[in-house]
């Protein structure tokens, strides 16, 4: 638009975000601009995702978002855990997956397989875009094992009973094992009291880089030391390194990684090439479900399809994709969000009020003098609240006083020329659609009549299982014939009612 100045170089020189390792906000300046490599860890598919999955995924699609809108050409790397995500500390217990395969019978890849296609239709449900590369755990043993192999050869691992830990007391004489979490190493290995002398484990706070597996474990693979598994913290150091190089410009993820997980990733990249790889190490916050925890035995465990589809008991309906979206958006991505029916009611009403102020503007009649509005100032304060750690609830407030002055002027109560019409227009379609990454008006929508028509058609079945239940067979056999004269197919099995549109 002629009349605004944005100068991207500009703009990108700008952009501070809160590194993690230094504990400090920083300018971001890759390597190799335009280039920028960022991996982010992504999710153990053994289960639906939920809104632990959400947060970072919107997040570092936030991210990638803004990055490509600054003219980067970005490689973004997010893996899937397909194997040897250990329960409780990584080291003992059973493989995630191999738990889920074993209580349903199913070979594991048929576990992978299922939550991995599950996880990708609720991200694209939340306009999540793909990242460039989505590399599997599974896919990359050798990969993992020239890892193990390159620690053991720089002494910072040992073999015990075919399996292969770190050696956290030998890295740590030269390097700082808690660098990146702050924990206290000394405090760490000092804590021997796990150690009953039937561990393998040198020290309780050595963690594994290879596991030799049970007879009964079935994901398993030869290597060098064990028929067995690579440990949890190996696939993000090596598949990183494969896809992104030796200098990865950004490593993201959930708080909750910092340790153990991310600790370990930077003592195994020191331990193989001598150097840290990662420049900028940016987590995402929690998030909270009525102000607590969430967590199975709470009774507050949410899946994102339970709040698509508004069936959860917490819920008292069904929120949209984009409800959830805008909601998480509200927050600054390293403050906690706490989920709760009202809260998010209040947010539907919100992004509701931009998306009319979007549309009216379509209609806007536009008065013959020239613009008046700041709308130079809009695109300023919405640049340096996105450069200023990613602020997107700043961006937003700055959206919702535009969208007063759109509804003044729909109101008639200020006249607005073609010119504030048209900066309007771009100021939304920049920030709050192609940076936000919110869906236009019209475009979510036949994904969201979709949950509506499946909403609807299981509360018909629910009103026939229940009309069978009290014998009212009238009822029950009408609702039946009704749904197959529409060209339903109604089944019923042991599980309840199934249906299909022939
Ligand atoms: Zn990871």
């Amino acid at each position: 638009m002629s009349f605004l100045t944005i100068v991207k170089e500009e703009v990108r020189k700008n952009l501070s975000l809160y590194n993690t390792r230094t504990r400090k906000r920083e300018v971001f300046a890759p390597v190799h601009p335009p280039h920028v490599g960022m991996y982010v860890c992504g999710p153990t598919v053994y289960g639906d995702a939920h809104l632990g999955h959400a947060r970072p995924a919107v997040t570092f699609d936030l991210l990638f978002r803004y990055l490509r809108h600054l003219d980067y050409k970005v490689r973004y790397v997010r893996n899937i855990t397909d194997v040897g995500h250990l329960e409780q500390d990584a080291d003992e217990g059973e493989d995630k997956v191999a738990k889920k395969a074993r209580l349903e019978e199913l070979e594991p890849m048929e576990v992978v397989q299922h939550y991995m296609l599950r996880y990708h239709r609720d991200m694209d449900k939340l306009n999540v875009l793909p990242p460039s590369i989505e590399p599997l755990a599974s896919g990359h043993i050798i990969e993992q094992i020239e890892l193990v192999k390159k620690i053991l050869e720089r002494g910072y691992g040992y073999e015990s009973e075919g399996s292969v830990y770190f050696d956290i007391a030998e890295y740590n004489k030269e390097n700082n094992y808690g660098v990146l979490s702050g924990r206290d190493v000394e405090e760490m290995l000092s804590n021997t009291r796990e150690l009953d002398g039937q561990s393998e484990k040198r020290n309780s706070a050595d963690f594994a880089l290879w596991k030799s597996a049970k007879p009964e474990h079935i994901m398993r693979w030869p290597s060098p030391w064990s028929q067995g598994f690579p440990g949890w913290h190996c696939e993000c150091t090596a598949m990183g390194r494969k896809y992104l190089g030796d200098t990865i410009d950004i490593h993201g993820g959930g708080m909750d990684l910092i340790f153990p997980h991310h600790e370990c990733e930077i003592a195994q990249a020191v331990a193989s090439e001598g150097h840290e790889i990662v420049l900028y190490w940016v987590h995402n916050n929690m998030v909270t479900v009525n102000g607590k925890k969430m967590g199975k035995s709470l009774g507050n465990f949410i899946t994102l399809e339970e709040f698509f589809e508004g069936s959860h008991e917490l819920l008292t309906q069904a929120f949209t994709p984009m409800t959830i979206r805008f909601f998480m958006l509200q927050a600054h991505y390293r403050s906690t969000v706490d989920f709760s029916n009202e809260a998010l009611q209040a947010s539907a009403k919100g992004m509701e009020r931009l998306m009319d102020a979007y549309r009216a503007l379509d209609e806007m009649k536009t008065s013959a003098e020239s613009g008046h509005l700041p709308i130079q100032d809009y695109f300023d304060a919405c640049y340096s609240a996105m450069n200023d750690d990613m602020n997107s609830p700043m961006v937003i407030a700055q959206l919702f006083e535009a969208a007063k002055r759109i509804n003044a002027a729909k109101a008639g109560d200020e006249a607005m020329g073609a010119e504030d019409v048209e900066g309007l227009k771009a100021l939304f379609d920049t920030f709050l659609f192609e940076i936000l990454g919110m869906q236009k008006p019209g475009e979510g929508e036949s994904k969201g009549h979709e949950e509506a028509f499946s909403g609807a058609m299981e509360l018909l079945l629910r009103l026939r299982a229940e009309a069978k239940s009290k014998k009212d067979w009238e009822t029950s056999d009408k609702i039946r014939d009704e749904l197959t004269r529409l060209g339903f197919e109604i089944k019923d099995t042991k599980e309840g009612a199934e249906w299909k549109l022939l």
